[in-house]
């Protein structure tokens, strides 16, 4: 049987390595919901609706009905990348920039309402692994299996700063550092679907654990 299984946590916790593996190994969609509220943060930002010190809340709200979403699997790349209204935005939703203004957008009720709703429409028929912040709480409460991941914001500040270095782009690790630490502020105190772990998810917290080990228990979970 294809189960749903939701996946939870702080930025950089290993959410999306596992999530990909998993989807492979079993033949499920993955659904990167991060990617999702990154994308609309970038779509207010390039409409001016957000910067640093500003934000615009209505003019986003007025303008939801215009963001159209979608995943398009990439063979090369062996995962989905996100298109904004039909362009494939998937390098420009992971600066650090877009990371520093989205838990601002991700705060806001009715982005969360739009995007909750395509997350269950893409969900309804089982088969799929989706990671983010509330999908064991909010999105999908009834999933089969749930994981909340965990790990020191040094390790996960580190792997972040490894990844947007290797791309080449320019950045320091104290930046970086703080904006996980801050991200994870924003996340767990909003008053609209906090970050938190639901009852019946299994903690795994990945801060000395390696891929391989943690995949080899997730998948006993799931042929549970
Ligand atoms: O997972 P990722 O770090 O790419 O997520 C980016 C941001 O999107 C998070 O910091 C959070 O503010 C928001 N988010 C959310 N709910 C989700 C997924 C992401 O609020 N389900």
């Amino acid at each position: 049987k294809k189960i749903t299984i939701a996946i939870d946590g702080f930025s950089s916790t290993g959410k999306s390595t596992i999530a990909k593996l998993i989807a492979k190994k079993y033949n499920y969609i993955y659904v990167d919901t991060g990617a999702m509220y990154r994308a609309v943060t970038l779509f207010a930002k390039n409409n001016r609706f957000v910067t640093h010190d500003f934000l615009d809340k209505d003019s986003l709200i007025a303008s939801l009905s215009n963001i159209s979403l979608r995943f398009q699997f990439n063979e090369n790349l062996g995962f989905a990348e996100m298109f904004l209204n039909n362009k494939n935005v998937e390098n420009e939703i992971r600066t650090l920039e877009i990371s520093q203004l989205v838990s601002k957008i991700a705060a806001i009720s009715e982005v969360r309402k739009k995007l909750v709703a395509e997350q269950q429409e893409m969900g309804k028929n089982g088969g799929i692994v989706m990671d983010g912040r509330d999908i064991g709480t909010v999105v999908f409460p009834d999933a089969e299996l749930k994981l909340y991941m965990t790990a020191s914001p040094e390790k996960r500040a580190k792997r972040r700063y490894d990844e947007l270095i290797e791309k080449g782009d320019i950045v320091s690790y104290e930046d970086i550092l703080f904006n996980v630490q801050e991200r994870d502020r924003i996340d767990s105190t909003r008053d609209d679907s906090p970050l938190v772990k639901a009852t019946d998810a299994i903690e795994i917290d990945n801060s000395d654990l390696g891929i391989e080990e943690q995949f080899e228990k997730i998948c006993e979970l799931i042929n549970q």
